[in-house]
């Protein structure tokens, strides 16, 4: 579909950089993650789907966090990145999907005079399933040869330099600054709430069970806000027709 085209229904839910993986991927994603991480079995059995959990919501300003709580184990799986000792997102990259903000940031990071050459040069366009949705947009390349066919393969960014740190930054993409959140709307009482929850893929070693959703509210309230520009900036790019989502 052409991205100048109207979408059938614009679906509210924000991009992710990787989804619908296979309970085959995320094990081979596992196995290679604990070659150098500690991952503590009952996390990556609930991760594989093998533990009972509850969906326990916690609120921080306009974003409403869906935190899992392991029913049996009485603990929560909380999060926090290990960030320059890892950069494991960076390494295993699934797609970089570009809100209208971005092109125009990292255009300018890049030397771009214009937008159209920029597009041409460093993006490619995909198509791609996510969990409710399929979602049609407009990708920074992670290689300088990506193609449509590369869309979802795991690889190394090339904006990530020698000492681990992104050559982008602070000019990233905001699903960077998303990862490892995912967040859609929902309506209530006709107001859109924005809501979050993590996205598992195999490929982070910073989740961990707590015993209490406050041990990491310091990290809450700083994605509360990130979260929340992140939605304005993904329902205009859909609104500028830069992306499109329809339902599945
Ligand atoms: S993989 Fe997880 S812990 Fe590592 S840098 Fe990315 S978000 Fe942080
Ligand atoms: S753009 Fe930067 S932060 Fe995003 S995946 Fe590439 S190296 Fe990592």
């Amino acid at each position: 579909m052409s991205l100048l085209e109207k979408p059938a229904i614009i679906y509210n839910e924000l991009v992710s950089n990787v989804s619908c993986l296979s309970v085959g991927e995320m094990i081979k994603s596992l196995d290679l993650l604990e070659k150098e991480w500690d991952i503590d079995p009952t996390l990556r059995k609930f991760i594989l789907g093998e533990v009972k959990s509850k969906d326990y919501t916690y609120v921080v300003g306009d974003v409403t966090f869906h935190i899992p709580y392991l029913v049996e184990h009485n603990r929560y799986v909380l999060w926090k990145c290990y960030w320059p000792d890892c950069h494991n997102c960076c390494e295993r990259q699934g797609r970089l999907p570009l809100t209208s903000d971005d092109l125009i940031t990292i255009k300018s990071n890049l030397r771009y005079s214009k937008l159209s050459e920029f597009i041409k040069k460093e993006t490619v366009l995909a198509t791609w399933q996510e969990p409710s949705a399929i979602i049609t947009g407009i990708n920074l390349k992670r290689k300088y040869d990506e193609t449509a066919e590369d869309d979802g393969t795991r690889i190394p960014c090339r904006f990530l330099d020698d000492g681990g740190a992104c050559s982008l930054h602070p000019a990233r993409p905001g699903v960077c600054y998303l990862y490892p959140f995912s967040t859609w709307l929902e309506s209530h009482g006709g107001q859109a709430r924005i809501q979050a929850t993590y996205q598992f893929t195999g490929d982070c070693p910073g989740f961990y069970l707590g015993d209490a959703i406050q041990d990491m509210k310091n990290t809450l309230d700083e994605y509360s806000g990130i979260i929340a520009r992140y939605s304005m900036q993904y329902t205009r790019t859909t609104r500028e027709s830069f992306g499109a989502a329809s339902m599945s």
